[in-house]
């Protein structure tokens, strides 16, 4: 009699290396069947958005490729991910169900509830940890909560000791042979057609696993020595850009941190100071932001300090469309937006001073801009994405003082002094001296008649907002129209 299969559940974990769910699954010798599930349903408002959307479907066809390479063949289906395991179970006769954890409010509930009911049905149901290097529960402070502070959080997260070590892909993977009904991938119609608005991304992002460790050799070789003063500057290669290949698990943090302090140790370098330590904290920032939202699964939606939920938000439809479009007349913030539109990603620094804009300035809510940025990058991750919409605005627990109000023409002037990152993305400002760049509206002589004036003046935006935010703690509210 054929030994029952244990079906492999891929979620945001497609790789092979690094993936304890599979690791376990190979050891026992089981028949392994691999299966993603295209689920619109369950995550709600959070379904995928379109970059991502993209991407995924590069890299399900990058991880059917490597499956294949070892006897298995990635087996689709679409629906209700928690019906679609539970029937594939059904059909197959498998004897268990592995997948790696994933940490939204929607995926935490449902799987729960699954496990429950696989169990239920004699079915072992096993869940690991792929994509952070600790458990969001294990971090703690002394007294047994979680760090609401992000350097408690680093500090607490240390005293743990490393992280597990990285797992091989498996010597011996038996893939389950057996007729089954599926989905083909291009029926899923995820990448864009008439028009191709993703036709950017292509030259630029290479998803799959093996892109995932060119850009990490890559950046260890090229940009980590730079890395802590570097990463400030847009025009600059200094980044790594693994944030979606973090985001759909391409690559472990696991992988990252243990390869990032080989890399010094061989180099000679001490890993935790200097440039090394600042690129190990930021991937300390993802965990910290995935803590955030599983100790608050409303993160995405409420205001962590209630009294923002009262902010006196801007609602106009112009304002946002402006911003979402790169249209407002002030150069940073029109190259990021137009950056991101092109190529699905957009620098950090400029992404806190666009977010900056659109909240404190144009006074829009913060959710309105973390939904388009959904929808936009190809990194979307509903735990970065908004914990660091909330830190912007001022909302969150570890938040940016409401006094903190990024000057655009100033962070212009210093981050991106020669203009390479302004005028790649916004040609119309290719005449403009460089001394205006950041503000062209003073140049004489109007160099760049095609680019349009500011949607604000810049001075009135910053001083309406903090009128209302100097509010915020005896709860009276400006009329925004009276001090615009
Ligand atoms: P690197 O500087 O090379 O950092 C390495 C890795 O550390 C990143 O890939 C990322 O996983 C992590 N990291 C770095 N900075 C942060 C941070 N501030 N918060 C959390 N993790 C961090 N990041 C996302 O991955 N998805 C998002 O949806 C997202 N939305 C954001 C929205 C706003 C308004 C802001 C200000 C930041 C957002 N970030 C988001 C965080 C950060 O901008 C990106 O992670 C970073 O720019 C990715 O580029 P990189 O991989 O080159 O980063």
């Amino acid at each position: 009699m054929r030994e029952k299969p244990i079906i492999l559940w891929f979620r945001q974990d497609l790789r092979l290396a690094d993936n304890p769910a599979l690791t376990a699954a190979a050891a026992t010798g089981a028949p392994i069947l691999p299966v993603f599930v295209l689920d619109d349903e369950t995550p709600g408002k959070w379904a995928l958005g379109g970059a991502s959307r993209w991407w995924l479907h590069h890299s399900l066809d990058a991880l059917a490729d490597a499956l294949s390479e070892h006897g298995c063949t990635l087996h689709l289906r679409r629906g209700d991910a928690a019906v679609q395991i539970r029937t594939l179970a059904a059909e197959t006769g498998a004897q268990a169900v592995y997948w790696n954890r994933c940490y939204e409010p929607y995926a935490t509930r449902r799987d729960g509830t699954l496990k429950k009911a696989l169990r239920e049905d004699d079915i072992a149901a096993e869940s690991f940890n792929a994509a952070l290097l600790f458990e969001p529960w294990e971090v703690k402070t002394k007294t047994g909560t979680p760090p609401k502070v992000y350097s408690p959080y680093w500090r607490a997260m240390r005293l743990l000791g490393d992280p597990p070590p990285e797992l091989a892909v498996p010597e011996a993977i038996t893939g389950f042979e057996g007729p089954l009904a599926g989905d083909r991938l291009d029926d899923w119609q995820l990448t864009p057609r008439n028009p191709d608005w993703a036709s950017g991304f292509k030259a630029i992002w290479h998803p799959g696993e093996t892109g995932a460790r060119d850009r990490l050799d890559w950046f260890l070789e090229t940009a980590l020595d730079d890395y802590r003063k570097g990463r400030d500057f847009p025009s600059k290669p200094l980044v790594s850009r693994l944030s979606p290949h973090l985001h759909f698990g391409e690559i472990g943090p696991r992988q990252v941190w243990h390869r990032t302090i080989a890399h010094c140790l061989m180099t000679g370098r001490d890993p935790f100071s200097g440039s090394p330590e600042h690129f190990l904290k930021e991937l300390v920032w993802r965990e910290f932001s995935h803590a955030q939202l599983f100790h608050n699964p409303d993160l995405p939606e409420a205001c962590l300090r209630p009294e923002y939920e009262n902010f006196p938000w801007d609602t106009a439809e112009k304002p946002l469309h402006a911003w979402q479009r790169g249209q407002t007349g002030i150069p940073i913030v029109d190259a990021g937006m137009r950056e991101l539109w092109q190529t699905g990603y957009m620098h950090n620094r400029v992404r806190m001073i666009c977010a900056s804009f659109l909240v404190k300035h144009l006074m829009v809510d913060w959710r309105a801009g973390e939904a388009w940025f959904w929808d936009t990058l190809v990194d979307a991750d509903l735990a970065n994405n908004a914990a660091s919409w909330q830190w912007i605005a001022g909302s969150g627990a570890d938040a940016a003082p409401y006094f903190r109000i990024f000057n655009p023409v100033l962070q212009g002037e210093k981050f991106d002094s020669g203009g390479g990152y302004t005028r790649h993305w916004v040609p119309e400002l290719a005449d403009v001296p460089d001394r205006y760049l950041h503000k062209p509206w003073e140049a004489p002589g109007n160099p760049a008649p095609d680019y349009p004036s500011p949607i604000i003046d810049l001075g009135l935006g910053r001083a309406r907002a903090l009128a209302a935010f100097k509010d915020l703690k005896n709860g009276s509210w400006p009329d925004i129209a009276a001090c615009a």
